[in-house]
Order: structure tokens, then sequence, then C-alpha cells
């Protein structure tokens, strides 16, 4: 058996590891940490779950000294969760280095991020926007950073994070050490990689380990109005630990609104809710205060819980890497897991795409099957049992937007570029990660695409669309005027500024 003394940890390490149970490295710690530690570049693939952030912690921790002035170590995580949760095990990592540890997200306080930056620090994990932040008011200083680590760098460029990324990469000293991580490696991350690194060793855990062999995958066909009938077949079965993911902010609301009323205890997280209120609801999912999370891709991104029993897909997730990061929420540190995906007769053709880059086979079941399957684990149910609280009277979330309203998004992709409708629209759901159901009519002009959102998700989409890559050109989003509507009443649907194509 390697022991991480065998990979080149150092002593104080080696008691911090001990004393967070880590027997033995995972297969990532034991590629990765040899590589990193001997000063070469290093581009990780490894998905949350595989054990990445104690690779590249032991890393950065074993190559610097602790009681610097200035960070010696930044990290950068596409979101708050994430670089709270990394921020946390490398404070745990160092208790006996003494590396001082201060994460910088969004949605906290300034005062204490700026109190502990003038305390001194060795480490600091944030998110590309409050670091730009901190950077412009002076109050962070990077210039003796000798450790660079890029987290998640495939959500990075799907966020729109990437210039963020590079400036702060041109902020840090160019002689230093980088370590850059992703679920999935394409040809942009490889750019990006390019970049900001120098002659980096690529260090992948096999494509077999992407989707864990300990998650178990079905999907059941479903109408689009059958969603929750077959989630109550889910959930009756044992009453599993659950994450339920949903394309858009809209629908977890709703679902969330429902189940509360059906006085299921629930708890739903997304990207508009305050930090402090999603922290709550993740420590009461943690806590088993509740057994049933509905969340968003971005709000559920990096979620480190280890008894989740079962991920349910509501709404079928476009692509495939998506559909990866869902269901390994699952199945986790040694533990069984299941995943569902729900499909409606239009996505079903979406399965043997997750099919294929998992190299598993989801198996189709049917509401009746789900009856007799095992799904909750009974010795962890004994530990959490579930509890109902009686069905409130009001819906505890109101939602903001009135259905029917739409809000449009223009792209400058011009008609010479020959796009069609459904181009369009594989490109928008892709970006932005939401289904085709958050998106109305698309149009067009000589100059420009317009398509018409949910306003929900409009100020999301925006920041997605902006730079991402249309056939290899950089498009740029804005909001569009919208017409006011002819007569009252007539219909929910603003007019568009331009003759509808479909
Ligand atoms: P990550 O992929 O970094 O999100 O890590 C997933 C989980 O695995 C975290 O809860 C870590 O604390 C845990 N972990 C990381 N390395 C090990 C290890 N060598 N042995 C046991 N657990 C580990």
């Amino acid at each position: 058996m390697t022991t991480f003394k065998d990979l080149g940890a150092g002593k104080k390490l080696c008691t911090s590891i001990a004393a967070m149970g880590w027997n033995e490295p995972t297969p990532i710690q034991e590629n990765a940490i040899p590589v990193g530690l001997s000063g070469r570049d290093l581009l990780g693939q490894a998905r949350t779950g595989t054990g990445k952030t104690g690779a590249f912690s032991v890393v950065a921790l074993g190559r610097t000294k602790a009681g610097s002035k200035t960070p010696t170590t930044m990290v950068l995580s596409p979101t708050r969760e994430l670089a709270d949760q990394i921020s946390k095990e490398m404070k745990e990592l160092s208790k006996a280095t003494r590396h001082v540890v201060v994460p910088l997200y969004g949605g906290t306080s300034y005062a204490e991020q700026l109190k502990a930056l003038s305390a001194g620090c060795d480490v600091v994990v944030g998110t590309p926007g409050r670091v730009m932040d901190l950077m412009g008011r002076g109050a962070l200083d990077l210039s003796s950073v000798k450790e660079l680590v890029v987290d998640e760098a495939d959500r990075m460029l799907d966020m729109g994070f990437v210039e963020d990324v590079f400036s702060i990469a041109r902020a840090v000293p160019e002689k230093r050490h980088t370590m850059m991580f992703s679920a999935t490696i394409s040809d942009e991350v490889r750019k990006v990689a390019a970049a900001i690194m120098k002659d980096p060793e690529t260090v992948s855990v096999s494509q077999d380990g992407i989707a864990a062999d300990s998650v178990r995958q079905y999907y059941v066909e479903v109408k689009r109005n059958g969603k929750m009938d077959v989630l109550r077949d889910i959930l009756a079965n044992g009453e599993p630990k659950t994450i339920v993911f949903c394309s858009t902010k809209k629908m977890v609301d709703d679902l969330y609104e429902g189940m509360s009323r059906e006085g299921t205890r629930v708890g739903a997280i997304h990207g508009d809710m305050p930090q402090s209120r999603r922290e709550k609801t993740i420590r009461g999912f943690r806590a088993n205060k509740m057994s049933i999370l509905i969340a968003t891709d971005v709000a559920a991104r990096g979620l480190d819980i280890d008894d989740v029993e079962c991920v349910v897909n509501y709404d079928a997730p476009l692509d495939p890497e998506t559909y990866v990061h869902r269901i390994g929420r699952t199945g986790r540190a040694g533990r069984k897991g299941i995943a569902f995906t729900m499909v409606t007769p239009r996505e079903d053709l979406r399965i043997p795409s997750y099919q294929e880059f998992t190299g598993e086979e989801i198996e189709r079941v049917t509401r009746k099957m789900i009856a007799g399957m095992e799904i909750a684990n009974p010795e962890l149910k004994a530990l959490h049992p579930v509890k109902r609280e009686k069905p409130k009277p009001k819906a505890p979330e109101p939602r903001k937007a009135r259905r029917g309203e739409c809000a449009v998004i223009s792209l400058d992709i011009p008609r010479s570029m020959g796009a069609t409708r459904t181009d369009v629209s594989d490109f928008v759901t892709s970006v932005v990660h939401v289904g085709r159901d958050s998106l109305g009519r698309i149009g067009m002009s000589e100059a420009a695409v317009f398509v018409e959102i949910d306003p929900e998700i409009e100020k999301d989409a925006l920041k997605a669309l902006n730079g991402a890559s249309f056939r290899g050109r950089k498009v740029r989003a804005s909001p569009a005027p919208v017409k006011p509507r002819r007569k009252e009443g007539e219909s929910r649907v603003p007019a568009l500024p331009f003759k509808s194509i479909k």
C-alpha cells in the first residue's frame, strides 16, 4: 500500500492527514502529488469526490512555509460553496503545519476578509469575482504567491470567468508553480492551461472512474406533468437522502413550494438566494434536518456530502458532463448510490450521450419497477429519520416572476453566419445549462439573434453567454428592449423587437 509519506508528504502534513482519517491516498492523489511536489506544473483531470482538493493542498502546503505576511498560495474556485469546502479542508490539513488559510468569496463580510488579510496569511481560497474585487481595492497582494491553483477549470469557462482567471494569473509572479484541475479536459481547457502554465504534465484518473461504478443509474420516461408523481414514488421508497436537480431556479422554487405544501421537509438552493441562506440549508441537509435538497447545478457544484443516497435529475441535463457532476453527488466515500433521470419524450435522446460519455449503462425503469426497488439504506435511515411537518397553508417562497413573461437577450450572431434557430437554442441551452423549456421564441435580424428567456435566469444567462464562443467566435450578449404589449390581456408574451422565425 502506498502511503502519503511515500508520495513525499512531510511529517507534519502526514500528522494532519492521519488525524483526518485518510489512511491511503486516492488515485488522483497518488498520481498528482509526486508530480506537483517535484515542481512540475500540473493539469489534473478529476471531478469532485476523487480527493483532488487533498491532492493540490498537500502539494501547495508541502512547498510553502507557514507564517507569511502576504499569501504564498492562491486557490481559485468557480463557486462560493466549493471555495468554502476547499478552505475548510485546507484548514484541517494545515493544523500541524500552521498555515493560515483565508476564504475570500462574495456574500460574506468584507470587513472580516480585510481584517484576516491584513493580519497576514499563507493561503487564500477565493472566487474570481471577489479576488478581483479585493485586488482592485488594494487589499490583496499576490506578489508573493508561489503556488497558484485553478480548480474546476471547465466550470470557470462555462461561467465566463476565464478573463478573470487570466488577470489573476498575471497578478501572480511569473516564477511560480501552477496546478489546474478540471473534470473534463476540452480543447478550451487545454488553451487556458497553455496560457497560464509551463509544460504541464497531464494527470488523469481513468475514464471508468468518472461515473463512479458505485452509482446505479436508471432513467424513467415521463410526461412533463408527470414528474412529481415519479419523484414521490422514488422518495416513498424508504425516503432516501436525496438531491433533486432542476435546470432552472424557477423550477427549484416551484418544486420546493409544491413539496413543502404537501408537508415534506425539503431544502432548496439556487444562485439567487443569499449566501447565508444557502449555507444554512446545506448545513441542515448535511445534519439531516431534511432529507431532500432541491438544487440547480451552479448552487450544488462541489457539494460534498458523504451520505447522499440518491440523486434525481428532475430535469435531464443537456450535456453529459453535467450528468456526471450531478450523479457524482452520491456513491461517495465508499458507499453505494442510486441515480434516476427523468426524461420527457423529447429528451430521451440524451440518455445515449450520457452512456457514451460514462461508458456505463443506464437502465430504463417504470414507475411500477421503482416501487419494488431498494433505494434507501436502512442503516443510514435509522441514523436520520425523516421528519414531516404540518402542511404549510402558504407557500414560503413566492415566485417573483409571473408566468408567461419573458426577457429578451440579443446575441451578436449575424444572419450571414447562417445559424438556424436550433443552432442558437442548442448554443444557449448548453452554455447557460438550462432546458429548452426556459427559452421562448428565437428570432433574427441582419446583425443579431434575439432569444426570449425566462426572466429569472436572465442575469445568469447574460453572464454565461457574454464571451462564450459560438463557432469559434466570441459572442456579446446584451439585454434587448422589449416592445410593450399591444393590448392588455391579449398575450402575456411581450412582442419581440424583430420578426420571429419560429
Ligand atoms: P474532493 O474530491 O477534494 O472534493 O474530496 C472528496 C472527499 O474525499 C472529501 O470529503 C475529502 O475529505 C475526502 N478525501 C480526500 N482524500 C481522501 C483520502 N485519501 N482518504 C479518504 N478520504 C479522502
